[in-house]
């Protein structure tokens, strides 16, 4: 029988949540280049183990940081926080490891593995045109202003609230409560949520990433992503005889019509079956021109012009077809000019991640959001990533994304978090513990 939450006596909780917010918004956790992990992973070890969490803190060693960030080498260490809110049950001692060492997946199956939470404590650099400091959370009327407010030191904030809850009405667990609180997300995670899984320190049966997703969605995965460079290699002249050169940046002009086309013929066929939040994310799309580089003077022709492709992929598609469909589309360009001369290169791949609308986890999450909110969510695919791939691909974690922050907020000026949604997200998700675990 599962347990039920006390959702006023969390709800009486609203301060401490809203003081917790506040402290993770004013440790500058910025990335690039990933400053005061090591703060932010003390004061998160510190508040999980208060909360009756046992925690350890885990660093990227440092030749795989240097490997990880070998294209922007970096001095700041990788640091995460893991642990586990125990079952009641089982035969792991006091002290015994919180997770596995490194490499080492667990054995122990007196209970079923549980339930993972995570967060990403990164953020990226303050823009331009914030009206406040983005370090100094205030609070004005019912929101909480501050960098990171919604993404996501507000989902980590609720976390801490849930472990918080857990001991406070005193539920007890039939399987273990796991969490994992780490950095660089913004940057692509390989050195965050990609070392904890990448190094099995996570165990679960399902999983739940609080990125924000108000008002009322559940994320049940994201799309996929493939970005490419394309340099087209041409031949100088002077631009009074331009007949003489080859004109690189007319070459990539080439390209990027080749890639309009194989938008509108290949891709325009391909729909998913899965939920989005706008009809036009149902199909995969191709971007040309996030970056153009080249040329050296108007009177020379360019011998070099560099393009770069921004290519999301809908569920039912891999990496390896995006980029075959690319690939195949230049083939066809240098079949018909021999002076074709360019180059791909691979510099974001990330395969798209989903979970099914029916999982167990999406209708405990969707339905405990009914219970504390009076709405049915809207349950879709995000159309940008985040960390869940290396959960559900990489390890088999079912893993959705459900939290308390405002979309449409996120890294914008004057980020802020709805103080009730900061409340209710954290009463949903205890609730969804309560109803997986209890
Ligand atoms: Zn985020």
């Amino acid at each position: 029988m599962p347990a039920s939450i006390d959702l006023q006596r969390l709800e009486a909780r609203r301060e401490m949540l809203v003081d917790l917010l506040r402290d993770l918004v004013a440790i500058r956790t910025v990335n690039p280049p990933g400053e005061n992990y090591g703060k932010m992973c003390e004061y998160l070890l510190r508040a999980a183990r208060g909360m009756g969490g046992e925690a350890r803190i885990v660093e990227v060693p440092a030749a795989r940081a240097a490997e990880l960030y070998a294209h922007a080498p970096t001095d700041h260490p990788r640091l995460s926080v893991v642990g586990r809110y125990a079952a009641s049950r089982g035969t792991r001692s006091e002290g015994a490891a919180v997770v596995p060492s490194q490499g080492t997946p667990r054995t122990e199956k007196q209970t079923p593995a549980g339930l993972h939470f995570n967060g990403h404590f990164d953020t990226v650099p303050a823009g331009r045109g914030w009206t406040r400091d983005p370090w100094t959370p205030t609070i004005e009327g019912g929101r909480l202003y501050g960098l990171a407010a919604s993404d996501m030191k507000g989902g980590i904030a609720s976390i801490l609230g849930v472990l918080q809850t857990l001991a406070d009405q005193k539920i007890t667990l039939a399987a273990d409560l796991t969490f994992s609180f780490t950095p660089d997300e913004e940057t692509g995670g390989m050195a965050g949520a990609g070392f904890v899984a990448g190094e099995r320190l996570v165990t679960a049966d399902y999983g739940i990433i609080t990125e924000p997703s108000q008002p009322h969605l559940v994320k049940i995965g994201h799309r996929g992503v493939l970005w490419v460079e394309i340099e087209a290699e041409g031949k100088t002249a002077h631009g009074s005889v331009p007949y003489k050169g080859i004109n690189a940046f007319e070459k990539i002009c080439a390209v990027a019509a080749g890639l309009k086309r194989l938008e509108l013929e290949t891709l325009g066929k391909k729909r998913t079956r899965h939920p989005v939040p706008e009809e036009r994310q149902a199909l995969p799309t191709i971007m040309v021109g996030g970056v153009v580089r080249g040329g050296l003077k108007t009177n020379v022709v360019p011998d070099a012009c560099m393009v770069t492709v921004d290519r999301r992929l809908i569920p039912e598609e891999s990496i390896a077809e995006a980029a075959g469909e690319i690939e195949g589309a230049v083939e066809d360009l240098r079949a018909r000019d021999p002076d074709l001369k360019v180059t791909l290169t691979r510099t974001l791949a990330i395969e798209p991640s989903v979970v099914d609308a029916g999982h167990e986890i999406t209708r405990a999450t969707a339905a405990a959001h009914e219970q504390v909110y009076g709405q049915k969510p809207k349950i879709v695919v995000s159309s940008g990533f985040f960390d869940a791939h290396y959960f559900t691909r990489g390890l088999g974690i079912p893993t959705i994304s459900y939290g308390p922050g405002q979309l449409g907020t996120a890294h914008a000026p004057d980020e802020y978090i709805v103080v009730d949604d900061l409340v209710k997200s954290t009463q949903v998700l205890a609730q969804v513990v309560a109803d997986l675990l209890a």
